[in-house]
């Protein structure tokens, strides 16, 4: 089991990965309260609900899966049964499930009674190396995602890399895609680590999957220190989402996994890079040929740029009508550059 401390002052708390955490739960959570709350999806529930059956002093409470789940209806729905069960302010809400799970968990916690303990169980690999630590929490609305939230710590994190062992194909991609992102913004070392052992992420071998989300989570922990509220740093976690997100809105959320859109995304903007001359050709080759290698589909021919930049125009990350791009300059290392979409040359 290791543990990886997150230092944000009263906000502070710890990372915990091993393997078969999960039959160990009592113990690790050691919740003293009467009435707490276990929010999870009808999937995961299935594959693991047995585990859970065993917690003492828990309400179970399943969504359906899927981002269609990330609303305000839903959190709506949560917040009453807690309210129902007798949830007081010194409950705690457990997120066992993926981002959406999180997501909406942390969001509920964070406005009930002005906020009560929230603990991560990640079960999807993007959610472990990703949206379960830096505390941002929220649901969508309209077509807009992530548009109501808060940021919101938990006061745990506990990752069992066993629990991946059940994930569909694409949903490990859909990881693997921010993976690979950590190394391109943060440790170009790292990036040969993820080249070279590529297949033991894809086939899980436990030692390097331990060894990759420690990793990740160092990474994105160090940046979220520096930056908890996303004022400057904490943007390069944005590398590939730009275009990510766009298209991921242009087909509907439907086509391609978060992941996935984020190594088009990425495949792209370092494309844009090489246009604008701010990458060496060395190295912008050694990243659009191993993003290439993957087998995730980065033809664009059937979408209409127009869509793709409509959404792009939307981000609400944007400042004067510039669209905020985070761009790979040197190994391991990426800038922000704020372009007017009409100077953009995608093809
Ligand atoms: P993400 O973590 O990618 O943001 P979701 O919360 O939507 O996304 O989870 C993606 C899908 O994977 C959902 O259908 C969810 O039910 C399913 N899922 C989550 N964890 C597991 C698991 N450990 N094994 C199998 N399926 C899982
Ligand atoms: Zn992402």
């Amino acid at each position: 089991m290791e543990v990886i401390p997150i230092d944000l002052d009263e906000n502070s708390y710890d990372i915990i990965i091993g393997e078969n955490l999960i039959n160990n739960l009592d113990d690790i959570l050691s919740i003293k309260d009467e009435r707490n709350f276990i929010l999870t999806d009808r999937n995961v529930d299935m594959i693991y609900g047995d585990k859970l059956h065993n917690l003492k002093h828990f309400f179970k409470l399943t969504i359906e899966p899927g981002e269609k789940s990330k609303s305000i209806d839903v959190a709506i729905d949560v917040l009453r049964q807690m309210l129902e069960k007798g949830l007081t302010r010194k409950s705690t809400v457990i997120a066992f499930g993926g981002g959406v799970v999180g997501d909406l968990a942390g969001f509920c916690s964070s406005i009930y009674m002005r906020g009560i303990s929230f603990i991560q169980i990640p079960t999807t690999l993007l959610a472990q190396v990703d949206s379960s630590v830096g505390g941002k929490t929220g649901v969508n609305l309209n077509d807009y995602k992530n548009i109501i939230g808060s940021f919101y710590q938990p006061k745990k994190v506990i990752i069992d890399v066993e629990l991946l062992s059940t994930l569909p194909k694409k949903e490990l991609m859909s990881g693997i895609g921010e993976i690979i992102k950590y190394g391109l913004i943060y440790d170009y070392e790292f990036f040969q680590y993820i080249k070279k052992e590529i297949e033991g992420i894809r086939s899980l071998n436990n030692n390097v999957m331990k060894y990759v989300v420690r990793r990740c989570c160092e990474i994105k922990a160090r940046i979220v220190e520096l930056d908890e509220k996303e004022n400057g740093l904490r943007k390069i976690l944005n590398f590939g989402h730009t275009f990510g997100h766009a298209l991921e809105g242009g087909t509907n959320f439907t086509r391609y996994s978060h992941g996935e859109a984020v190594i088009v995304g990425m495949f792209y903007e370092t494309i844009l890079a090489k246009k604008m001359c701010v990458i060496q050709e060395l190295y912008s080759n050694e990243i659009l040929s191993f993003l290439e290698s993957l087998g995730v589909d980065l033809s664009l021919s059937e979408y209409s740029t127009s869509v793709l930049i409509d959404f792009m125009t939307r981000d609400k990350k944007n400042k004067d009508n510039k669209i905020s791009f985070i761009l790979p300059i040197n190994r391991g290392e990426v800038k922000e550059y704020l372009l007017d979409i009409n100077e953009i040359n995608w093809n």
